[in-house]
């Protein structure tokens, strides 16, 4: 499985958008890593993880054929990691010679909500059929499309939205990927052992850099290393898994390279954009 991290920033982008702080200055300067644009993960041209407004981006940054892709996982509503408005645009006489006829979107009801009420002006009836939306619950497992086996799990995040995070397994290896969470509780790492669950790429939120924040609806580096030892006593990993951080904000005050020297120590890959790695 061919994982490419396409965004690796938190909501308001790195530099953000309307910002002017040291980091953000520094980044505009420096360009190329330090640059990050909003969290999405593209897996084997098939499968897209989270469809920001920066979904566009990607597609030039990286000259992508998107419309290869035929399932999208979204994670919650928040509008970095839900763009919906994109959709409309997935057939004629807006796209041409699509690889794809069909893309599917799951996420939980509030996504599907949104989805709705952003499609519903400008999505023409004909291009509906290819861009079916459909509603997953925690712990609910299907497979995709292209037979990539995809259990969804509950994100500690927003208080009265499902917030999910998937785990996606193809030909016998599995990549577990947080977006945005904190740290979870332990009875669903006792569901993901039950489930017979074992990773082999585990992506991790770091919006908070090199910190411990705690409970909460984020996370750095401190407790990621935290829940990879949940992981560990649980056997749900193994000792070539591969451990990523993703999902930073400019207030973590640490640049990409900065990142990279601190977390060598900690066993962490620091995901910057287009990155990819190979499980
Ligand atoms: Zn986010
Ligand atoms: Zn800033
Ligand atoms: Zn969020």
């Amino acid at each position: 499985m061919k994982l490419t991290f396409l965004g690796t920033a938190a909501a308001e982008g790195l530099p953000a958008v309307w910002c002017n702080c040291a980091v953000c200055r520094k980044a505009k300067e420096a360009g190329g890593k330090e640059i990050r644009t909003r969290s999405q993960i593209l897996i084997d041209y098939k499968l897209l993880v989270d469809f920001p407004m920066d979904t566009y981006m990607h597609m030039l940054g990286d000259k992508l054929d998107l419309s290869k892709a035929d399932t999208v996982l979204i994670t919650h509503a928040h509008m970095d990691h839900c763009y919906p408005q994109e959709f409309v645009l997935h057939g004629e006489p807006f796209a041409h010679g699509m690889t794809e006829p069909k893309i599917t979107v799951y996420g939980n009801s509030t996504v599907a909500e949104t989805f709705a009420k952003a499609t519903r002006a400008e999505l023409k009836p004909e291009i509906a059929p290819s861009v079916p939306m459909k509603t997953v619950k925690p712990f609910e497992q299907f497979k995709t499309a292209s037979g990539y086996n995809v259990t969804a799990l509950p994100a500690v995040h927003t208080k009265g939205e499902d917030c999910l995070f998937y785990a996606v397994e193809h030909c016998g290896k599995t990549a577990l990927l947080f977006n945005d969470s904190g740290i979870l509780p332990d009875v669903t790492y006792n569901k993901m052992a039950e489930l017979g669950l074992k990773f082999d790429l585990v992506s991790f939120d770091c919006t908070y850099g090199h910190a411990k924040h705690g409970e909460g609806r984020h996370m750095g580096a401190l407790d990621a290393d935290g829940e990879r030892d949940k992981m560990k006593a649980r056997e749900l990993v193994h000792g070539g898994t591969k451990y990523v951080l993703t999902h930073f904000s400019h207030n973590c005050n640490l640049s990409h390279s900065e990142l990279c020297e601190i977390e060598k120590d900690y066993g962490f890959t620091v995901a910057y954009d287009g990155m990819t790695v190979e499980i």
